[in-house]
């Protein structure tokens, strides 16, 4: 195992441990320890047990809120462990069985590195959920629930994960299999005591918001989504699908924002076609996103100069491509738009560029926010990570024009509009608005919630966003989760500070 003690001296050699994609960062002095196996982190951890030691988790630190950051909170810091998961890397027992395909990966895996090895030995299966960030490792992607473009058919991380393997701060080793670890109606026994706590009940929108607790669930769930508070995966077998024969891939402008989101409407009810994603992009996403991709800017020039145009970028299953394209038409025209202002998507290398593009909004966004850092130093992106149900699309997205424009912010729209999950980017151009960017945001909770929705869909709620969790759940809910939590850690150690 590789342990590297960090102090202040050195901490500026290994910054890139203390801090993550949401670009808070940490003066942490302490050590990083890199097990090479499931049995070297639990020995490891087992031996400093007694201590009173905090532990952090970390995976590949593409996270948007902070939860690989190691800040620490309290004064008892002394000893304070870092466990990076980036040597725990391998992809492994890939079998087709009479219930489907599964492959099992070690927790810090990547899933680009999981795509190549479907690419060159399995070329047909795929990993269904697909967040935009494929530098992000497994064990990252299980704590916060990922999801991505593609939730929009096949929901989240969740749904893919057959069997956990999970380290807790003590080093006891658990292994939670589906269909086998179960509650017993709100019941679970561990380690020969029995427990037993109330439903905790979540909006039936995408939601990355603390613990799962419901009736007869898999004990696994609890696991998935609690950001790295109650155990350290180590690995996991994830349930694969086969590919579908074709795809192809199309990004639609429109003139008017308004016609994009009732083609939005139209397109998710259509039942006649199997759409795979529905991503939303504004005007000023479509403007970042074309800086970076010649082809797109010279289709769409005239539009660029309307700020209320809009695209909507999809992804559809094929199976009979005329009869798709002719339904497509029909629902564009039926939205005031023409297919002629499409990019249509059919080589890998078509849909290759169609990513790249998709990919390269938030990339241009954080570009620009690192630009504007340099001469206010506070200034970091300020991102809205919340879902409502599909009768409120409208209703939301006027909600956070008017949040956002009334406080005067400059933002850019874009995201899985399919889910009513929009990430609203607001890019403070000043120390102060950058609070004025994070309270404005928070202010959108008691609507989000009126809509029956979540304040944290699939980024978790780490650090940054606890405020917003006290908003989602009454105190009783937290604090059950809290009583959960102390049964797999019960000096509080691990990851303290993300979730409560
Ligand atoms: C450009 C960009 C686009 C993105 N798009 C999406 C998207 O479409 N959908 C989406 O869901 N997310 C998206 N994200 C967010 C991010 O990629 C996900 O949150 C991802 O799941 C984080 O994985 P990671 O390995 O980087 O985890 P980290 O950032 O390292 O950690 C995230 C959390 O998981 C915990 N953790 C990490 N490994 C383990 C482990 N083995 N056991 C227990 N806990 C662990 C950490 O303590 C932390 O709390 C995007 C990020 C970027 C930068």
């Amino acid at each position: 195992m590789k342990i590297v003690e960090i102090s202040k001296e050195n901490q500026s050699d290994f910054k890139d441990y203390l801090k993550d994609e949401s670009n808070i960062s940490s003066s942490f002095e302490g050590q990083i320890i890199i097990p090479r196996s499931e049995l070297e982190l639990s020995e490891f951890l087992a031996s400093v047990s007694t201590s009173n030691s905090p532990v952090y988790v970390s995976g590949k630190r593409t996270g948007l809120v902070g939860g690989a950051v190691p800040i620490v909170e309290s004064e008892i810091s002394n000893n304070t462990v870092l466990v990076s998961l980036e040597s725990l890397n391998s992809i492994s027992n890939f079998r087709e069985t009479t219930n489907g395909a599964f492959i099992d990966v070690l927790a810090g895996t990547s899933l680009s590195d999981l795509i190549t090895e479907l690419d060159q030995n399995y070329p047909d299966y795929f990993f269904p959920v697909d967040p935009t960030e494929r530098s992000a490792s497994f064990g990252g992607m299980l704590s916060t629930n990922a999801s991505g473009s593609r939730g929009f058919k096949y929901g989240s991380v969740r749904n893919w994960v057959e069997s956990i393997r999970v380290v807790l701060v003590d080093g006891s080793i658990l292994e939670l299999n589906r269909g086998i670890d179960k509650l017993n109606n709100l019941g679970f026994k561990y380690q020969d005591k029995e427990y037993s706590f109330n439903e905790i009940y979540k909006p039936k929108t995408k939601n990355s918001i603390g613990y799962n607790y419901f009736p007869n669930m898999d004990l696994l769930d609890l696991f998935i989504g609690s950001e790295g508070t109650l155990g350290i995966t180590t690995s996991i077998t994830l349930r694969l699908l086969k590919k579908p024969k074709s795809v192809f891939f199309v990004l639609q402008l429109f003139e008017k924002v308004t016609d994009a989101l009732s083609f939005i409407k139209k397109l998710r009810s259509e039942k006649q076609i199997d759409t795979l994603s529905i991503e939303y992009f504004d005007s000023k996403a479509l403007e970042f996103a074309s800086k970076s991709n010649a082809l797109i800017l010279s289709l769409f020039n005239d539009f660029l100069n309307n700020s209320r145009c809009a695209a909507v970028y999809f992804e559809v299953s094929s199976i009979d491509p005329d009869f798709e394209f002719e339904k497509i038409n029909e629902l564009v025209s039926s939205c005031n738009a023409k297919m002629d202002n499409s990019v249509f998507a059919e080589t890998v290398k078509e849909q290759e560029d169609l990513k790249r593009f998709r990919h390269a909004v938030p990339e241009g966004i954080n570009k620009e926010i690192a630009k504007r850092r340099l001469v206010h130093t506070r200034i970091r992106k300020v991102a809205t990570d919340m879902a409502v149900e599909n009768e409120f699309l409208g209703e939301v997205y006027d909600l956070y024009e008017k949040t956002f424009s009334n406080a005067g912010l400059e933002y850019v729209v874009f995201g899985h509009g399919g889910d009513n999950h929009f990430h609203v980017n607001i890019l403070p151009r000043t120390n102060d608005e950058v609070d004025l960017a994070v309270s404005s945001y928070e202010s959108l909770a008691e609507s989000i919630l009126k809509m029956n929705g979540s304040v944290a869909a699939e980024h978790g709620i780490g650090r940054l966003k606890k405020k917003l969790l006290k908003i989602q759940y009454p105190p009783e809910v937290i604090q059950q989760m809290i009583d959960i939590k102390k049964i797999f850690d019960p000096n509080f150690r691990l990851n303290i500070g993300v979730l409560f």
